[in-house]
Parts: C-alpha cells; sequence; structure tokens
C-alpha cells in the first residue's frame, strides 16, 4: 500500500528565535524537494549569519536569565517526556514527512527512528534525573562533583537520518539544562521543522530550543561555529566538514563533539553461520540506501568461504527492491540528490578503473517507474585491494567492496587500514578470537555476531577521521556540562 494519501501540503518552513517564526534576514528561501520524484515539499529560510548570531542570542537569553537551567532535573524531565509523548502521538505525520523529505523506507522511518526521536529525548531525560554522582568522603574533607550545564549548544546535524540525529544531541543538550540552536541539513529541514512547532505546544520554554536553516560555512552555520557566546558545539557530518568546524571553534576554545564519516570492514570467518552473516551483511550496507555512517561497507570475507558467500549475498542483493519509499514493500528508496547520486557513480567508474569487477548493479535506474527519482542498485564490487580509493573513501551509498583474507592477523590488518575508525562487525562462532579482535580494532563500536544494535548508555564515536570525543549516558554527561569539583572542610 502506498501512503500518499497523507501527502503533506507544501511546508512554509520558518526559523524558530525565541519562540517567533521568523524568515530569513534577508528574505531568501531554497526549496525542499522529494527525490522519489521532484515534488516541491517546503520553501526554506536560507538563514544569513545575522539569523544564526539572532538565533544564539535567544538560547543565550534564556540560558542567562531563564529558569530552564535552573529548573530540577525532574522538572525538565517531565517537559521532555511531554514532548516525547507528542513525537508518539505523530509519529505517523513525522515518519511520512522524514520518508518524502530523504527518500528513507517508510518501513525505517516508522517503525526506526521516529520511534528512536522519542526514545531520545526519554533516555536522556531519564538518564539526568536518575544519573548516580560521586561523593568522596575523607577525613573531616568531604568532596563532590557538580555536573551543571555548559551553556549554549550548536547543534549541526546531517540529512541522513535528520529528526534522529537532531535529537541525539537536543536531548542530551536540553536535558542536561543547556539551551540551543540547532541547524538541520538543507535537504533535510521539514521534520526538525515540525518537532520545533511540536516541542513549543508540549509546553517547552521558548528560547529553550531554536533552530535556524540554510547553509554551512559563512551563511547560517557561520556564527554557530565561530561566536565565543557558544558553549558546545555538537556536530554529525562528513569528516571535511568536521575539520571545518574543529578549526573554526579552536578560535574560541569551544569544545566539539564531531562524529563524521566511516568505512567500516564487516569481517567474516569461514565458521561463521551463513544464514545469519549473509543477511546481516545485506542490511548492514543496502540498510538506509547504504547512507549510514556505520554501513559496513568493506567486507571482508575468509577465502576458503568466499564463492558461496559471495553467490548468497550477490542472490539477496538482487532480491532487495527498490523504488517509491512510501510503499513499505520496498527496501532502497532514491538517493538524496543528484550530486550524490554523481558521487555515488562516480565511484563505481573509478572502482572500473582501479580494476575492480562489478558483480550486480552499477548503472542508475531509469526505468518509468523510477526515472523521476535518483535511484541507484544495490552494487557489489570484487578485485579491489584495500589501497584502492574504493575501499579507502566514504562512498555512503548502496555500493560494496569485497575483498578476501586467509588470517585472523590480516583481517584485523586490513580492517585498521582506513582513515576511519567508527564502527566493526565481525561473524564466527569463535567467542575468543572475537574478543581478541575486538581488544585490538581502531572503532569506536564492534558488533559480534549482529549489526546495528544500539543501547544509548554506550559510548558512540570514532577514530581517526571518524570523529572526536564521545556522547551516550555518562559520556554526554561529560560534554555538555562543566564538571566541577567541590570540597567542604566539615567542623564534626
Ligand atoms: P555535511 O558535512 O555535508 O553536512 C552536515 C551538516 O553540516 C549540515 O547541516 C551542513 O549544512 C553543515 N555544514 C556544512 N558546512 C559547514 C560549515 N563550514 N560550518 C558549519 N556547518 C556546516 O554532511 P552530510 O552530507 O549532511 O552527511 C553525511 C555525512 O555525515 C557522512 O560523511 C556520514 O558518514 C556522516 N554521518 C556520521 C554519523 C556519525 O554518527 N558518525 C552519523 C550520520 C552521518
Amino acid at each position: 500500500m502506498t501512503q500518499t494519501q497523507n501527502t503533506p501540503s507544501v511546508t512554509q518552513v520558518r526559523h524558530l528565535i525565541g519562540g517567533e517564526w521568523k524568515p530569513a534576514s534577508d528574505g531568501a528561501t531554497f526549496e525542499s524537494r522529494d527525490p522519489h520524484d521532484g515534488a516541491l515539499l517546503g520553501v526554506v529560510p536560507a538563514g544569513t549569519a545575522e539569523d544564526g548570531a539572532a538565533a544564539i542570542t535567544a538560547a543565550r537569553t534564556a540560558f542567562d536569565d531563564g529558569p530552564w537551567p535552573l529548573l530540577s532535573p525532574k522538572e525538565r524531565a517531565k517537559i521532555l517526556h511531554a514532548v516525547a509523548d507528542t513525537v508518539d502521538a505523530h509519529r505517523e505525520e513525522l515518519a511520512l514527512l522524514e520518508t518524502r523529505d530523504g527518500g528513507k523506507s517508510i518501513n525505517q522511518s516508522l517503525h526506526a527512528e521516529i520511534p528512536r526521536v522519542a526514545h531520545n529525548l526519554r533516555f536522556f531525560a531519564d538518564y539526568v534525573a536518575m544519573a548516580a554522582n560521586e561523593a568522596y568522603p575523607d577525613g573531616d574533607l568531604l568532596s563532590y562533583v557538580l555536573y551543571p550545564p555548559a551553556g549554549v549548544v550548536s547543534a549541526i546535524s546531517p540529512w541522513n537520518a535528520p529528526l534522529m540525529l537532531a535529537t541525539w544531541k537536543i536531548a542530551p543538550a536540553l536535558a542536561f539544562g543547556n539551551t540551543a540552536v540547532l541547524k538541520p541539513a538543507p535537504q533535510t529541514p521539514l521534520t526538525a521543522h515540525r518537532f520545533a512547532e511540536l516541542a513549543l505546544e508540549a509546553g517547552l520554554p521558548e528560547g529553550v530550543l531554536n533552530v535556524v536553516h540554510g547553509f554551512g560555512g559563512e551563511a547560517v552555520a557561520g556564527p554557530l561555529t565561530s561566536d565565543p557566546r557558544v558553549d558546545r558545539i555538537t556536530f554529525t557530518g562528513s569528516s571535511a566538514t568536521g575539520v571545518k568546524i574543529l578549526q573554526a571553534a579552536a578560535v574560541n576554545h569551544t569544545p566539539v563533539s564531531a562524529e563524521m564519516g566511516g568505512k567500516s570492514a564487516n569481517i567474516v570467518f569461514a565458521d561463521a553461520d551463513l544464514d545469519v552473516a549473509v543477511p546481516m551483511a545485506i542490511r548492514a550496507i543496502f540498510g538506509g540506501n547504504g547512507q549510514v555512517c556505520l554501513a559496513g561497507s568493506r567486507l571482508l570475507v575468509h577465502n576458503s568461504i568466499m564463492d558461496e558467500f559471495l553467490a548468497r549475498f550477490t542472490e539477496q542483493a538482487n532480491t532487495l527492491t527498490v523504488g517509491d519509499p512510501k510503499d513499505p514493500s520496498n527496501f532502497l528508496g532514491p538517493l538524496i540528490e543528484q550530486r550524490h547520486l554523481d558521487k555515488v557513480h562516480g565511484y563505481v567508474e573509478l572502482a572500473q578503473e582501479e580494476g575492480g569487477k562489478v558483480v550486480t548493479g552499477g548503472a542508475r535506474l531509469t526505468d518509468q517507474a523510477r526515472a523521476g527519482g535518483f535511484y541507484y542498485p544495490p552494487t557489489v564490487i570484487t578485485g579491489l585491494s584495500n589501497d584502492s580509493r574504493t575501499a579507502r573513501e566514504e562512498i555512503f551509498g548502496p555500493v560494496e567492496t569485497v575483498l578476501g583474507f586467509d588470517t585472523e592477523q590480516e583481517a584485523l590488518r586490513i580492517a585498521n587500514d582506513s582513515p576511519y575508525g567508527l564502527a566493526g562487525m565481525l561473524f564466527t562462532q569463535n567467542l575468543d578470537r572475537a574478543h581478541r579482535m575486538a581488544a585490538r580494532w581502531k572503532a569506536g563500536t564492534v558488533w559480534i555476531n549482529t549489526f546495528f544494535e544500539r543501547d544509548l548508555r554506550l559510548p558512540f564515536g570514532g577514530e581517526g577521521a571518524s570523529g572526536l570525543g564521545r556522547e551516550g549516558g555518562q559520556y554526554s554527561r561529560e560534554f555538555f556540562t562543566e564538571p566541577r569539583a567541590v570540597t567542604l572542610r566539615l567542623r564534626g
């Protein structure tokens, strides 16, 4: 069933600054279009540096004068739970909006990402209200730790999981008592706009969450990274943008949490249960159209099972349905935009120049049903070495590079031979080996015989070009607060 009966009209997006809905200071706008058929979905303010600065002023005022940072964690949690409840109540609307704006399959929007939005809010609301604290009695001295909020947080998010990742930043920022300015990606502004409306309706005080729209660089995002009134920057996006943000932030010594790109290895040993490993490997690269930072985009298969594995993997890849993401029977939707499709296809051409063989896929889908969208099929490439650019650079599309290996040491060496260090997956029945490898893997997350499981108490982040810092549970507390040591002398 196609859920087009709920098709929303064109959204007139506005910035949310200090509780007011505003156009760009110079009135400029840009369009947000459906990557499935090019339909106009939203007219969005192309924010200026002036807009960014105004949003910071609003967040600053709400932090310095407002009650938000002084509310008890329980009082803030009550409001954040009310926001989560309204997200649940609008789950279908938000999921459809996300799917139309970014091309994500409706199953994923409806059953994974929008529910995770509500979970982000509830998890951090409860974490702050319930987290244990440190106290060290020492004779007549009593020392303890306070976690006051850092202040104003800039949150800059990407297009590949728009509202899930925006709230992965906003939820801890607000729960710990900060105020925030969110800048969603220009490709997918619609759910952040709707979320901001819902959050205000649910009782979030004005100025606590501000949302500005537009582009990076000198425009609206400029002040978000370079204004000295910003106390924290939390960024998710590409490694190249991350470097620019780190450079801008260094001027004011502003701490940055950066979650960036990946080129994660998925290692399948000869003793793996292929009934588990094959479908997981499929999901790890083709889920979310491969536009997933954690994607298992370098598939390392033990040479003794290569032929069987590759035959099963390719067969399953060929059964994946590609089409209108609003139709729940489709597994892959369109890629986000023409420029990105050109980039993905460019890598497939490069792979062939580098001596690789395209086993399946490798050309844009242009039949009548899909010609209006940026559709690309599941693509499998063999015959390359880990030194090739195809195996080293992030493609961020449904393109798998398959490499062979003979020994555990070789597999680990290849996995770690990457500029990135975000995640790793391995499939084996030998848990001694799995544990050994997890301890030596250059990756923020290692999954053994599974993929994509997330417990928000765990540290999340990457090494090398994949990131700086960790978020999640206590790691988010470290980042979004200014831990303060207090020592008090008692007089008996
Ligand atoms: P991007 O870096 O192009 O943009 C991300 C955000 O940064 C957008 O909001 C953009 O407008 C903004 N931006 C761009 N230039 C800026 C600048 N100079 N100053 C401030 N802000 C600026 O990334 P993208 O294409 O939107 O997202 C895809 C990338 O994100 C991939 O590399 C992917 O791996 C990565 N990603 C990482 C994670 C993670 O958790 N590690 C999660 C999702 C996506």
